[in-house]
């Protein structure tokens, strides 16, 4: 567990924008741009909350960890009465939402709403944007307004000739002489129109159930392969399906429920070897004791009721060269 405390606290539009500081006794948080943590705190009468998660908005090169979080019910309403040096406690990282840096191949960002925030990490990392990677950010909203990061976003857009934003604006009566602000929601045309041109290229979903089922659809309608795209879901009741009618929840248990018959017939297995090989050396024999205890499982209680593994994905970490930071 991580304890930091707020270092800013800010409410625009229904979204918290908060900073936090390490806590003085507390070890830093080591995450990868894209990555999320789990977090809570303590209510009035003292009482801590649950964890919740959300993405991590800031770089890892920032000294102070950065969320945006949309009010929705009691969790994130208690969250925004929070005042400057109250405390938040947090797991993570966890999530293999990343771009690897020293991969050089285009990337593709499919964002709606509040599911901007994973790309705010990625975007605002120095590892990723000084590289020749073409990045194209499609941004789904209702209004400008309600667009959070749109002014960071536009001048990113200054800054990294290598990144292409486009803002899909679903309120009709908002007009903007902007090119790089498109009338209407984003559709399986603009994502037809984004592939013809990237077809090499990773893509990045976030945003809500609708968006993201409708840009898989289109890309694997595209033949885009499942590996080139990956995708964050922030709602824990998630309907998307891929494809034509794989559901990912779904898709999960199937894939988990494999892997634990494979991995409990491989400790089946490796048991019976060891108890045929040492009963056949020294018979009669003792079985051993099997009953270990069971491993702590330190996230059990750290989602929104999922079960979250900490992700190392270490592979990547090289890539950013994450300076040691610390704030006292
Ligand atoms: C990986 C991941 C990253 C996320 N990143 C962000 C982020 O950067 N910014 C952001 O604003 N939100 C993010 N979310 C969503 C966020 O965790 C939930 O919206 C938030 O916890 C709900 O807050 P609340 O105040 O409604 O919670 P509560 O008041 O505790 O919950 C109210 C009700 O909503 C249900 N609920 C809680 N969380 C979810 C959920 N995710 N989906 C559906 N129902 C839920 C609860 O079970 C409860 O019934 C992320 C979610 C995930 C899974």
């Amino acid at each position: 567990m991580f304890n930091y405390t707020v270092r800013s606290l800010d409410v625009r539009n229904n979204v918290i924008y908060m900073t936090l500081a390490r806590g003085s006794n507390s070890a830093k948080i080591d995450f990868l741009p894209g990555q999320y943590a789990a977090l809570g705190y303590y209510r009035p009468n003292g009482q801590p909350t649950r964890l919740r998660t959300f993405s991590i908005t800031s770089s890892p090169d920032n000294v102070f960890l950065e969320f945006a979080i949309r009010i929705i019910g009691d969790f994130t309403h208690g969250l925004a009465q929070l005042h400057v040096g109250d405390g938040i406690f947090l797991q993570g990282p966890f999530g293999n939402f990343v771009i690897d840096p020293s991969i050089d191949r285009p990337a593709v960002m499919i964002a709606g709403g509040i599911g901007i925030t994973p790309f705010m990490s990625i975007l605002r990392t120095p590892a990723v944007m000084n590289t020749d990677i073409q990045l194209t950010l499609l941004y789904g909203c209702r209004t400008i307004a309600d667009a959070p990061f749109y002014e960071e976003l536009v001048q990113l857009t200054k800054h990294y000739p290598n990144l292409h934003l486009s803002v899909f604006v679903a309120d009709s009566s908002e007009m903007s002489a902007d090119p790089s602000i498109i009338q209407g929601m984003l559709s399986a045309q603009h994502i037809k129109q984004i592939v013809a041109h990237n077809a090499d290229a990773t893509f990045l979903l976030c945003g809500p159930d609708a968006m993201m089922a409708m840009s898989y659809d289109t890309l694997y309608a595209e033949n885009i392969s499942a590996d080139s795209i990956v995708s964050e879901s922030f709602s824990h009741s998630s309907k998307l399906t891929i494809g034509s009618g794989y559901n990912l929840q779904k898709l999960t248990y199937a894939l988990s429920g494999a892997l634990l018959i494979l991995a409990v017939t491989g400790v089946s297995y490796l048991d019976l070897s060891r108890y045929i090989s040492s009963n056949a050396a020294a018979a009669p024999t003792s079985l051993t004791n099997t009953n270990q205890p069971a491993p702590s499982n330190n996230y059990s209680q750290a989602s929104n009721d999922e079960s979250l593994q900490q992700q190392p994905a270490r592979t990547y970490q090289q890539s950013y060269q994450q300076p040691v930071t610390s704030v006292s």
